[in-house]
């Protein structure tokens, strides 16, 4: 089993992964200044003259790679719950699958639309304590927006990681929870 002890984790100016790197791919995004140290480490590359120290974390200059950049998903509710993180976006609360639900945020009644910023994830509590009350009435803020990339583009980078050992330096920035959930709606 791969433990990742010579790897560098990349990530993109908005601090999400994006690439697993080995340590000579990081010591010359660093050198050439296209990525910044973020988490040092003691683990060193020799060159010829000396060595470098190659950090646990880099971060790119560059947003998201193109491939994953403007790549609009297809709207569905599957899309909508991996867009708020499987999180009530009402009460903030994590809640199991088959509780989740999908709440227009301007009612139908009132002339909302199903799209991406008008729909959001609501637990089945929220959503039947909101009805059709405007979400101005319950002092509810939220902002329910279009993706500019597919959130499961991402996946099957962190689903590597999460499901070896990912060493304790990257924890703070991969998503665990979600791609706990995730997991086990796939075996289950
Ligand atoms: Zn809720």
């Amino acid at each position: 089993m791969e433990t990742f002890g010579n790897r560098v984790l990349l990530l993109d100016s908005r601090y999400e992964p994006t690439h697993l790197l080995s340590l000579s791919q990081g010591f010359v995004l660093m050198y050439m200044s296209k990525a910044e140290a973020l988490v040092p480490s003691s683990r060193k590359i020799q060159t010829v003259n000396r060595a470098y120290e190659v950090p646990w974390v880099l971060v790119s200059q560059k947003c998201r790679p193109k491939k994953y950049r403007y790549v609009s998903p297809h709207f569905s509710r599957w899309m909508v719950y991996l867009r708020d993180h499987f999180t009530c976006q009402y009460c903030h609360h994590k809640v199991p699958l088959p509780t989740l639900t999908l709440d227009h945020v301007i009612p139908v009644s009132r002339g909302g639309q199903t799209s991406w910023e008008n729909i959001i994830t609501a637990c089945k509590m929220c959503n039947l304590k909101k009805g059709s009350k405007d979400i101005k009435e319950l002092k509810y803020k939220v902002r329910p927006y279009r993706p500019t990339y597919a959130p499961q583009a991402l996946f099957p980078l962190k689903h590597r990681i999460f499901s070896m050992n990912a060493p304790a330096p990257w924890k703070a920035f991969l998503d665990f929870s979600q791609a706990d959930i995730f997991y086990s709606e796939c075996r289950s």
